[in-house]
This record gives structure tokens, sequence and C-alpha cells, in this order.
């Protein structure tokens, strides 16, 4: 679920400018591959790292191999803020870019407008955004921060249990971390495939529900989507390995907070619904 490389080359064209490779549920990218792309054809990387907090890839953190990298604070996130995120990036001139852009494309001091030195006009240099944090969601995630690895461990747990416990289901299990990277562990994913099953994912969501067990899909493919239809007349069959993916991707409750009954509860209603 993360990038074909030799399509990765097929599509890259005089107007590319960046890659955004999502390290897809928590499963890094092969940045050696990546890089060397990006290298030869002069390309931008952007790593988006929503799921990837953790990640690494061959001993390091998948925010230190490019300038820029993303992480999401949101509620469903490994480490939350309830809403908010992050850029990571080592290159001053971005780093100053971005914090303009995040508040309104203020001069970079204008939040020492109200200094000593008696009042000074902010001045807005470029259009912005705003996109800054508050010092109250950011109070929230460092408390988060120091739980991050002992969330990871749990996540391991609940991961190694239903690996262990759904291998003779009739579905297709999470692909494993390349053994050069660390797994990130945001999202259990199981791929449907209702030849096996002799039901669709979405009767499988019902049935689950039913049974009081909360499912999410990620994701279905933008193709699948209204609006990218009708402005860019894209359709379901353009991606085959993404639309694969859209029609048979389940992911079940996956979480630090799961107990081993909330675990075994979720393996109990798979076997009943698929045995
Ligand atoms: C959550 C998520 C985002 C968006 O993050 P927000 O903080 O909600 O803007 C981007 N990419 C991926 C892969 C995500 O899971």
């Amino acid at each position: 679920m993360t990038l074909d490389f030799d399509d990765v080359r097929r599509k890259i064209t005089s107007r590319t400018k960046a890659i955004i490779p999502v390290h897809f549920a928590g499963r890094a990218v092969d940045m050696d591959k990546l890089n060397e792309i990006a290298s030869e054809y002069g390309i931008h990387i952007i790593n988006d790292a929503a799921h990837a907090i953790e990640t690494e890839f061959k001993g390091k953190k998948i925010g230190t191999f490019n300038d820029l990298t993303s992480y999401s604070f949101y509620v469903t996130k490994n480490l939350t803020t309830s809403e908010g995120g992050m850029i990571v990036t080592n290159n001053e001139a971005i780093a100053n870019r971005l914090k303009i852009y995040a508040l309104h494309g203020m001069s970079k001091d204008a939040w020492k407008r109200f200094s000593d030195d008696g009042y000074k006009h902010y001045q807005i240099v470029f259009p912005g955004f705003k996109y800054n944090m508050t010092d109250i969601q950011a109070s929230l995630g460092i408390h988060q921060l120091r739980k991050v690895d002992r969330f990871h461990e749990r996540r391991q747990e609940v991961w190694d249990e239903y690996n262990r416990r759904l291998k003779d289901l009739p579905l297709i299990l999470p692909t494993a971390a390349d053994p050069a990277s660390r797994h990130g562990l945001h999202l259990y994913i199981i791929l449907v495939d209702d030849t096996k099953t002799k039901i669709t994912r979405d009767q499988l969501i019902t049935e689950l529900h039913k049974r009081k067990i909360g499912t999410g899909v990620h994701y279905l493919g933008l193709n699948w989507h209204p609006f990218y239809q009708q402005e860019f007349g894209y359709k379901i069959g353009d991606f085959p390995n993404s639309d694969f993916i859209s029609e048979r991707t389940l992911s079940i409750p996956f979480s630090a907070k799961l107990t081993d009954e909330d675990v075994n509860d979720v393996v109990e209603a798979l076997e009943d619904i698929l045995k």
C-alpha cells in the first residue's frame, strides 16, 4: 500500500515538482529508492507522515530524510492534540517561510509587536493561512509525547495477537514491515476478498457493527469520489492497485487502549461471521 517505484518513474513529467509519499498505516516507503528517483529527476520529496510518527527506515525516523515532512495530530492519530499538526524541516529558509504562512502571512516578528520598545505595526509579507496551533493544544501534545513508545509497544502486542489469531481466516492480513524499517503501527487493515469470504466488505462492516465492533475504511481512492470524477474525469478502474484496495479495505479496532478482552471480542466476532 505504499509506492510502486516503476509507476512513479512512468508518471514523472517535465511539470513534476514534488512527490508526496504516504507512509501508509505506518509502513515506511523505501527511502533509498525514493531518494534515488528524487535526485535523478531533481524532484522534491514532501513526506506525509500522518501515520508515521514512530516509523523508521534503516534506523532513521521518516522526518529526517528530506526537507519537508508533515505530521497530523488529529484525534484519530497515534499522538493527538485533537486538531493540529507539525511540519519538520532542517532548512532554515523553509522554516521561516512556514511560520509566516501559518499566521496570516505576517512578518515573523509580528508576535513581538507589543514589546517594551513600544508598539510596532505588523506587516503582511505574502498571503498566508491561519494554521497556528494553540498553546492549549500543544499542552495536550507534550504529555502525549512521553507516551508514544509505551503506546507503540501496546499496539505491537495487539498487532501480533491479531496476526496470530486471524491467520487462518480467509482474509488478507497487513504486510509486515520491511526488515530494514520500524513499522509505526497506526492502522490494522484487513482486505476482504468476497470470493473467499462469501460476503462483501460492506456486509462485513454491517455484521461487525451488529456485534458492537466499530470499523473504518482507509480509504476509498480519490477516483471514487464525485468531485474528482467530475473535475478530472477519473472513474473507478483507472487505478487498478488502489481500486483493489478501495473495494476490499477494512480497518479493525486498533489502539493502545484496547484490552485483551476487546481484542478477543474482535477476533471472535470475525470468526463468528466468517466461519
Ligand atoms: C489524517 C491524515 C492527514 C490529514 O491530517 P489533518 O491533521 O487532519 O489535516 C493527511 N494524510 C494522512 C495519510 C492522514 O491520515
